[in-house]
């Protein structure tokens, strides 16, 4: 199969190079799958039968990062560009499920494309030769299947991950996973006990954020359950209430597909109401959950950990848990108020978790909340069309102008300033400079006798 694509030129120029000493060099895997589906690379990987001394040579004067030497693997900068280019390579034995004993070099590029582990990803592309396809990935990716290279048991088997990676691609590309592979999942799903957390961690996260998630969430339970035990309690609990159309799981991944592609909104939409099954009592108007944002706010702490989650997503994601059951009234000040607790970009993350949230609740309810929240964010944009004041920079004095007036620590400044924005948040002061001053006079005076002996 010969195709035309328009590779970058930094691509261009390190095949040329390699091919100009006399070596084989091809685009492979991700690059070539999303050319040929017609979607941007957002990476370029190349291959070759030049050993990895002999890659050094070839690159001499480029910034070279010896990436994995042992497995071959350099990064060659050209143009700001970093391209990871690996020698064709033919995987040992498995024997810890997760990374082979040994590598070794080989002259065949089918044999490199045969240790790859989808059909879509064992492809290579060269622009002389066109693309490269033993395993049939074209094929694939025409039906649009996720189909292992080879034996899907035996492949899952040297690697337990590439079972989260079959649901990651089938949910990022919308594809289905074909039914030899799908049967090995359910029986082999027990090797991701042997994977490391951070491996998990990334699948997972690209899982969450695919497309299809909603399907392959709900398709897989057991399979996320494998590596997520937390989440086993919700799948096929029953709400018992008027409120809610889908038991807790199916409501969970219902959110998840409905609310924007971030990670920290996805994770947070589908940890969400994890404490649910733990918190379920019920009385003659059905099934409740009360106090359950916290039981979820420990409990998505917990897998969060486990997965060894950057402590940035983690803390984003427990905020939103923590206030997802919050009740929104029709008021500026509420939204206000959340602004100064939690930022400007958490208070929106919030509103999409909300609406992601009424989405996925019984029918007769949807509209019109789903209506509200609408409603809600666009009070959230004219507050912020309007610069009003939400946080302590907004305020129109600031903490050097306490410090002329005589406020000696640093600790009564942030409690002044804290003091002034909660009473132009609840309104009781409007934020002019003039008034804002005296009302901080009033509270030094008062802090002074307070401090009387
Ligand atoms: P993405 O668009 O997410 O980068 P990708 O296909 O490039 O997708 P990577 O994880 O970057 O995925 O891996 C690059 C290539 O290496 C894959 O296309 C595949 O050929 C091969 N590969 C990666 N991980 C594995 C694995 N666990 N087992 C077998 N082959 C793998
Ligand atoms: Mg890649």
């Amino acid at each position: 199969m010969k195709k035309d694509f328009r590779l970058p030129k930094q691509v261009t120029q390190a095949i040329e190079k390699l091919n100009d000493a006399g070596f084989e060099c091809f685009a492979v895997g991700g690059c070539v799958r999303d050319m040929l589906r017609g979607a941007i690379p957002h990476d370029w990987d190349l291959t070759t039968n030049a050993r990895p001394h002999q890659m050094q040579q070839c690159f001499q004067g480029y910034h070279v990062i010896e990436t994995g030497l042992q497995h071959g693997t350099l990064t060659v900068m050209i143009d700001h560009m970093p391209l990871e280019i690996t020698t064709y390579r033919i995987d040992g034995d498995y024997t810890d499920h997760r990374r082979p004993d040994t590598v070794a070099f080989t002259d065949s590029l089918t044999d490199d494309l045969a240790r790859r582990d989808f059909t879509v990803n064992a492809m290579a592309y060269h622009p002389q030769y066109g693309v490269v396809d033993p395993f049939g990935g074209s094929k694939d990716l025409q039906r649009r299947r996720i189909a292992c290279v080879g034996d899907p048991t035996a492949r899952f088997d040297e690697d337990g991950l590439r079972i989260l990676r079959a649901l990651r691609f089938a949910s990022v590309l919308d594809f289905q996973i074909d039914p030899a592979t799908d049967a090995a999942i359910h029986t082999q799903q027990n090797l991701l006990k042997h994977i490391s957390a951070e491996r998990i961690f990334t699948e997972l996260t690209k899982l969450l954020c695919g497309q299809a998630a909603e399907r392959l969430l709900c398709t897989y339970p057991n399979v996320i359950g494998t590596v997520l035990p937390q989440i086993q309690p919700m799948v096929g609990f029953d709400q018992q209430n008027p409120y809610h159309a889908y038991d807790v799981y199916t409501h969970s991944c219902k959110v998840t597909a409905a609310v924007p592609s971030l990670p920290v909104l996805r994770w947070a939409a589908f940890l969400h109401d994890t404490g649910k099954p733990h918190t379920f009592t019920k009385d003659e108007r059905g099934g409740h959950f009360y106090g359950h944002s916290e039981v979820s706010e420990r409990l998505a702490k917990e897998m969060l950990r486990q997965l060894k989650s950057d402590r940035k997503t983690m803390d984003n994601v427990l905020t939103l848990i923590r206030h997802h059951d919050t009740v929104f009234s029709d008021s500026p000040k509420q939204l206000k108020r959340l602004v100064n607790q939690i930022g400007m970009e958490l208070t929106e993350a919030l509103l999409m978790l909300h609406k992601g949230d009424v989405s996925a609740q019984a029918i007769h309810l949807r509209e019109e909340r789903m209506r509200d929240a609408d409603h809600l964010m666009d009070m959230l944009r004219e507050l912020k069309e309007q610069n009003a004041c939400m946080t302590i920079k907004d305020l129109q004095i600031s903490g050097k102008d306490l410090l002329e007036m005589g406020m000696v620590t640093g600790k009564a400044v942030g409690e002044c300033l804290n003091y002034l924005l909660n009473e132009v948040v609840e309104e009781h002061l409007p934020n002019h400079r003039d008034i804002l001053l005296s009302a901080a006079q009033s509270y030094l005076q008062r802090k002074t006798e307070e401090d009387k002996p």
